[in-house]
């Protein structure tokens, strides 16, 4: 058992349609740190997914019905709970996730930040009226929320993919089925726990644990649900949206990325470093904004390069609930090969092993932080994202050269650079095609900012002002007769 100050967090049942839901079938939980079952959660199937959305269906008119203002104050008292909790929530977060417990208690308040960002956004749905082609009529638009929404997370930001979608869904005035990853389930039951105790009425959130296949499929399916949100892989994003089309739901993908970090010549070259370690390092290199090919200018190449190899020399390898850890487990032995795979195929290729390039003496899932230099556009790393604590370093010379570089993929997510010089800072954010550019900073997600992909990387925006259309119909009202 974990040691929790409020051990109600954990359950051990799903909520659905407003009632706590015991499995028959279990799915144990393990620490990737150190390989033990720390819980186990219901594994619920089409069955349990179908009463859930059947429950959201009822609980929406009410729901609806509600003010802005009332629903607002609602999510604004799940963001105080979430906060009241930072501690036992990154606890639970660090214990099935593997990340250092100072990111978790950071993923925490980041997530806590869509709830109460929302709560704020519910009451500004703003319309329209426009001047009507005919004298006697008078044409309104209105906002509406879609309806009963599904959600599909994954396990690397076990709290915020889920708070990023319902605080916008709940702000609407839709109600949602939430289906967390199955490696990281707890986190997902505790905010449930909160939300409920937040007032949140019954059947307006469930929270179901089960087969990705058998409650993905039933999400996917059910004509009642009008929209998916789904954040993961782009293969699985791609199977969704082709199940989603039979329904005509409307969709929002966030998927997978494969994000260029360019190092200009004129570029500060230890703030470059200071980014490159947060946006590569972070969460052990498991996040899809993760830099994923670092290019740095030729006449900077050495210098960043031995700069970044001691800075990645600083960073302490662990189990992520030990002080002064930055870099944790990988969530599993799969995840582990696939950087190994990368590895291998560069060296293969030519590349260069600056540091690490093994697995850690810790065992497990852990993972040396390592660097690659030498690195080209015919290796696997640049085509496919790490998702691991790799950073391989290209070299190039011109601009025109490394922004063709940057946008030779089939994804488009986000995209750094460190550059001084105005003309090309404007010109190289204009031509990077990708959804989100960092000019200067390695750390570009807030609640504030509109967060999604181009190309094959997704459709729809979460966060900002603008991740409220994502649960949001538009209505268009004409009154004649006037
Ligand atoms: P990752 O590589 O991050 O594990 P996945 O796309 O495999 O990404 O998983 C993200 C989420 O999608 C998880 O909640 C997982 O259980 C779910 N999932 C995986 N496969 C399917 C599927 N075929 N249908 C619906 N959901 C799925």
């Amino acid at each position: 058992m974990l040691p929790l100050k409020d051990p109600s967090l954990l359950p051990g049942q799903c909520l659905v349609a407003g009632q706590w839901v015991s499995g028959t079938a279990l799915i144990e939980v393990t620490n990737p740190a150190t390989g033990a079952v720390i819980a186990s959660v219901p594994r619920l199937g089409a069955a349990e997914t179908r009463q859930a959305i059947e429950g959201a269906h009822r609980a929406w008119p009410a729901w609806r019905a509600r003010t802005a203002k009332e629903r607002s104050a609602v999510l604004a008292q799940w963001y105080t709970l979430i906060m009241a909790n930072q501690d036992n929530l990154a606890l639970i977060m660090t214990s099935e996730q593997g990340k250092p417990l100072a990111e978790a208690r950071g993923e925490i308040a980041y997530a806590a930040s869509f709830i109460q960002w929302f709560s704020e956004e519910a009451k500004r749905v703003y319309g329209d009226t426009i001047p009507a082609p005919v004298a006697s009529q008078r044409i309104v638009v209105t906002k509406e929320p879609i309806g009963v929404c599904a959600a599909i997370t994954p396990w690397n930001f076990p709290a915020a993919m889920i708070t990023r979608k319902a605080g916008p869904a709940l702000a609407a005035g839709c109600t949602m089925v939430v289906k967390p990853a199955s490696q990281t389930p707890l986190t997902a039951l505790a905010l449930a726990v909160l939300a409920e105790r937040a007032g949140v009425p019954a059947g307006v959130l469930s929270v179901v644990t089960g087969s990705a296949r058998d409650v993905g499929d039933e999400l996917a399916d059910n004509p009642l649900v009008r929209k998916l949100s789904f954040t993961g892989s782009t293969e699985v994003g791609r199977q969704l949206m082709a199940r989603t089309a039979a329904t005509v739901k409307k969709v929002s993908m966030e998927l997978g990325g494969n994000a260029p970090f360019i190092v200009f010549d004129d570029a500060d070259l230890d703030a470059a470093v200071e980014g490159a370690i947060v946006s590569k390092y972070r969460n052990a290199g498991q996040t899809c904004v993760c830099a994923n090919r670092l290019y740095v200018h030729s006449k900077v190449y050495d210098a960043f390069a031995a700069k970044l190899a001691s800075a990645v020399a600083q960073l302490k390898v662990g189990t992520g609930v030990d002080a002064d850890v930055r870099i944790g487990p990988l969530i599993d032995d799969k995840a582990v090969q696939k950087v190994e795979q990368h590895i291998e195929d560069a060296v293969s290729k030519g590349a260069k092993v600056l540091t690490g390039g093994r697995r850690h003496a810790l065992g497990q899932s852990f993972f040396e932080p390592t660097i690659l230099s030498g690195v080209t556009q015919d290796m696997l790393v640049a085509r496919e994202e790490t998702f691991g604590p790799l950073a391989p370093l290209f070299r190039f010379d011109t601009e025109d050269e490394v922004v063709a570089m940057a946008n030779d993929t089939e994804f488009g997510l986000a995209s750094y650079f460190y550059a001084r010089d105005l003309g090309r800072v404007w010109r190289v954010a204009e031509r990077l095609e990708y959804g989100m550019v960092g000019v200067n900073t390695g750390l570009i997600s807030n609640e504030v900012a509109p967060f999604g992909g181009v190309k094959q990387s997704g459709i729809g925006r979460e966060g900002s002002h603008l991740g409220m259309d994502d649960y949001l119909v538009i209505k268009y009202i004409n009154m004649a007769g006037i």
